[in-house]
This record gives structure tokens, C-alpha cells and sequence, in this order.
């Protein structure tokens, strides 16, 4: 980690880097052990640790893993490579979340790409949410994997096993991560019934640009 952090960093870090993983696990995206989030902090990142089932987490528990790979305070997540990978690959992402929720992963044992049947697949970045190829979990392999199928993307399944989704903040991964596991449900919904409509490359070019300048423009000096 870098000589400069402030304590103080490394402490709200921890605080939210907890709340966003016990808050996953209570929308009922993971449940016992499953999935798990990190968080660049310096040089470095902040971990869950793992096999600790969520609703034993701390952040006293959370693992620190500086810029060699040294982890403090416990043993990191055993997807620590996926996390580093990413994180290393795309220097605009500061927080990558991974989940084993229901619907994302229904879809990734089939291992399907998600196709445009519905606006929001453009949240993630682009057309389509990729489902990486097949690797062994914890493995540099399936770290490579993950960081292919994100290129140009924020979101992508990974082969008979979850999803991953990754954010310029904690808060952004996350809310990706619960939007993706309501696609895939709203995709396998609709194959249920019949073949999903897709939108075309124009369509999503459309609504690429409309998310550009999409949401809420407070001036945060006015909110109380
Ligand atoms: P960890 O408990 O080691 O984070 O493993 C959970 C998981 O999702 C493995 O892919
Ligand atoms: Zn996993």
C-alpha cells in the first residue's frame, strides 16, 4: 500500500466495502460463502476474505493485499487473482464485485452471452454482457478469462459458475451487479415464453448515447 494512505482511508474503505457485501448478501445474491468483492485502495486492495460465510463479516475481517500480493489480516478471497487481474487491467475501475446470484448464473451454465433483448444490457458498457469461457475457480486462468470477456464491458458471466461486475466505485459495482442478476431473470423470463426481440446495433447505439448524459444532476453543494 502506499506510504500516504491515511488511516482514515483504509477505515471508511473497510466500512464500505462491508456494507456493500452484506448488502448484496441480503438482496439474496450470495448467500453462505459465496462470491466476493474488492477494493483498490493505493497500491494495493482491500478483499473479503475467504470462505467466511456474509453474515459473520467485520471490517476488521476484510483482508489488505498490498501491491505484491502480501495479504494482512487473514486468508483473501481464493479469486484474489480475478480481482488483481482486473483491477491491474483497467486502471478506471477501483471496485469489482462477484456473485453466484440465481439468474446470472442459470444463464452462465449455459453459457450464454446476454444479447440486447432489453435497453439496460447497455448499462454494462455495451450491446452485449459476455459469458467468459470455462476455468477452474481461483485460478490465473479464469483471471484471464474474467479480463477478456470485460474488455470494453462492465459486466460479464463467468462459465458454470457466477457473474462479475466491476465500477469506477463500490456503489456502481454494485448497483451493475443487482441490475445484471434482474436482466438475466428478465431474459430467461422471456425465453420461457418465446424468443426475446433484439434491439439492433443502431437501437443500442441510441441508447448508448442516451446513458452518456443519463441521471440525477444535483449540485451537491445545495443538498442538505
Ligand atoms: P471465496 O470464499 O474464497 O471468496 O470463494 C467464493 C467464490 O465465489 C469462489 O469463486
Ligand atoms: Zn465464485
Amino acid at each position: 500500500m502506499s506510504e500516504s494512505l491515511a488511516a482514515s482511508d483504509e477505515t471508511r474503505a473497510r466500512d464500505a466495502l462491508t456494507r456493500a457485501g452484506l448488502a448484496l448478501y441480503r438482496a439474496g445474491l450470495n448467500q453462505e460463502a459465496e462470491g466476493n468483492l474488492s477494493l483498490r485502495l493505493g497500491e494495493g486492495l482491500l478483499i473479503t476474505p475467504s470462505g467466511l460465510p456474509w453474515e459473520r463479516l467485520t471490517p476488521q475481517r476484510l483482508v489488505l493485499l498490498d501491491r505484491d500480493n502480501h495479504a494482512r489480516g487473514g486468508r483473501p478471497s481464493s479469486e484474489w487473482p480475478l480481482h488483481r487481474a482486473i483491477l491491474d487491467a483497467r486502471p478506471e475501475v477501483h471496485a469489482v464485485v462477484h456473485t453466484h446470484s440465481m439468474f446470472a448464473t442459470t444463464l452462465a451454465c449455459l453459457r450464454r452471452d446476454l444479447p440486447p433483448f432489453h435497453y439496460m444490457i447497455a448499462q454494462a458498457g455495451g450491446p452485449d454482457i459476455r459469458c467468459s469461457r470455462y476455468a477452474t475457480f481461483g485460478s490465473q486462468d479464469l483471471a484471464e478469462a474474467a479480463v477478456d470477456a470485460l474488455q470494453d464491458r462492465k459486466a460479464c458471466l463467468l462459465a458454470s459458475h457466477g457473474m462479475v461486475t466491476v465500477g469506477k466505485t463500490l456503489e456502481e459495482a454494485v448497483s451493475l451487479a443487482l441490475t445484471v442478476e434482474k436482466l438475466c431473470e428478465q431474459y430467461w423470463r422471456a425465453c420461457q415464453l418465446g424468443e426475446p426481440v433484439l434491439l439492433s446495433d443502431a437501437e443500442m447505439d441510441e441508447v448508448m448515447a442516451q446513458f452518456s448524459d443519463y441521471g440525477p444532476q444535483y449540485d451537491e453543494k445545495d443538498l442538505t
